[in-house]
């Protein structure tokens, strides 16, 4: 769930307050969000991931983390961190690797692209670019 939004690194860009698909945002004088209505959020991290300064931090609770949590603690946040994790982690922003070139899940390497009942018997599953390819990672 949303909890943080650093007043030090945003730049009123209205990003957030536009990618969010429940309208928790709204702009405040300063064109600073504010978290207007928590409630509403479905913890989705699309306003992390679209935030161009790391300035958001979505906490991985769905539902409010309460006053004495470390997820409602900014300077908490900010040591272990946390702005803009998910962002970091699935790889946007400049010179950061793609989430999808660090995928190592097991199972997509071998789920064939089609449903069983449309593949042919037995299924060859090897080799097809729906697999995801050895790749190094930086
Ligand atoms: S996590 Fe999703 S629902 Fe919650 S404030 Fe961000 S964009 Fe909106
Ligand atoms: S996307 Fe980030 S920089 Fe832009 S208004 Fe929202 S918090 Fe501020």
């Amino acid at each position: 769930m949303i909890e943080i939004v650093s007043t030090e690194a945003c730049i009123a860009c209205d990003v957030c307050i536009k990618v969010c698909p429940t309208d928790v945002f709204e702009r405040g004088d300063d064109g600073i969000p504010v978290i207007a209505r928590q409630s509403d959020c479905q913890t989705c991290f699309m306003c992390e991931a679209y935030c161009p300064v790391d300035a958001l931090y979505v906490s991985p609770i769905s539902a409010p983390a309460g006053a004495d949590s470390p997820h409602t603690d900014e300077d908490a946040v900010v040591r272990a961190g946390l702005f803009g994790g998910y962002r970091e982690l699935v790889g946007w922003g400049r010179g950061r690797t793609s989430g999808a070139l660090r995928d190592r899940n097991p199972l997509l390497k071998a789920v064939p692209p089609l449903s069983e009942s449309r593949l042919p018997s037995p299924a060859t599953v090897a080799g097809t670019p729906w697999n995801h390819p050895e790749q190094a990672v930086d």
